[in-house]
């Protein structure tokens, strides 16, 4: 197997400053502070710029922004870019912002073509922000006792008013797995996937479940397929809303496979002179996984690693 790369998402290179994230003297001279930068986000999608042919984060002036975000409930605290504060706007409502308050300063980018488009650290601190924003969407309400709550530590916490919980950002660990029989890796073609589009297999790791665990259940109930080692390869923030792909290559026996059609319409066994031919686009009809996904990447390692 070659090295795992640098997956898309992965790398974000601020100083994240958790100490600082309850300062609020500190924050309140940070977002005063005309040095200090704002990434924006509105409806999950990024604020760009077009640059050399990719894209970049487009970094308007933090006042405007601000303006625009109307609450602090829709800002968070980064970190920190060398002695520079970053932090990100959540905008909401139907209206494009770049129609509006931010006319001149870029346009909104989805992340998946954002990260399609550009390999910077910057991709992985608008997934950071992307998933914090998520999670506070989803909960604003206290899963103890159900009243409104309030956020706290800059974008990083919830508190509840009434019975005083603590509530923290999620992180879902989810197992995406490359089945590997000898000489041969085997791919899964999805129940929502059009003809000919295979990946590896992947699922969400279950309460009481090590890595390990939920990797060789899910091979079994998705193709019917018999564990013998799991290896990890790499991780990826997926924030779409907020997983951690974990990698793995998984040893199996080579046994009777079969796809379940509830998850998976199709499995098919590649070589590995196959699979380079499917990350190439050269088998006529089948497509594999796109670039910026762990699961391009785990193929990749495998196909190419001798
Ligand atoms: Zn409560």
């Amino acid at each position: 197997m070659t090295a795992p790369p640098l997956n898309v998402f992965a790398g974000n290179t601020l100083d994240r400053a958790a100490d600082r994230r309850s300062d609020a003297d500190w924050l309140a001279a940070r977002l005063a502070d005309p040095q200090s930068r704002a990434l924006v986000l509105w409806n999950g999608e990024a604020l760009v710029r077009e640059a050399g042919g990719g894209a970049a984060l487009a970094w308007p002036p933090l006042g405007l922004v601000r303006e625009a975000a109307a609450t602090e409930e829709h800002l968070a605290f980064l970190g920190l870019d060398g002695e520079r504060a970053v932090f990100a706007f959540d905008l909401e409502g139907e209206a494009d912002p770049t129609a509006g308050p931010l006319a001149g300063h870029g346009r909104f980018l989805g992340l998946r073509e954002f990260g399609a488009r550009s390999l910077a650290p910057e991709v992985a601190m608008a997934a950071t922000a992307k998933a914090l924003f998520e999670w506070r969407r989803r909960h604003r309400f206290c899963a103890n006792c159900g009243a409104a709550s309030e956020p706290a530590d800059a974008g990083w916490k919830r508190v509840c008013p009434v019975c005083k919980a603590e509530h923290f950002p999620r992180t879902d660990p989810v197992v995406i797995m490359l089945p590997v029989a000898g000489e041969r890796c085997l791919l899964g073609r999805n129940v929502r996937f059009p003809p000919g589009r295979f990946s590896t297999l992947a699922g969400f790791v279950e309460p009481g479940e090590t890595i390990e665990e939920a990797c060789a259940r899910e091979m079994q109930e998705e193709a019917g397929l018999t564990t013998l080692s799991v290896r990890y390869w790499a991780s990826q923030p997926w924030p779409f809303p907020s997983q951690l792909m974990v990698g793995l290559i998984a040893e199996v026996a080579q046994t009777e496979v079969r796809a379940d059609q509830t998850e998976l319409a199709e499995v098919r066994w590649f070589t590995r002179p196959e699979a380079r031919a499917l990350l190439e686009g050269r088998i006529d009809g089948v497509a594999g996984p796109p670039a910026f996904a762990i699961a391009h990447q785990l193929i990749r390692g495998w196909a190419y690693g001798g």
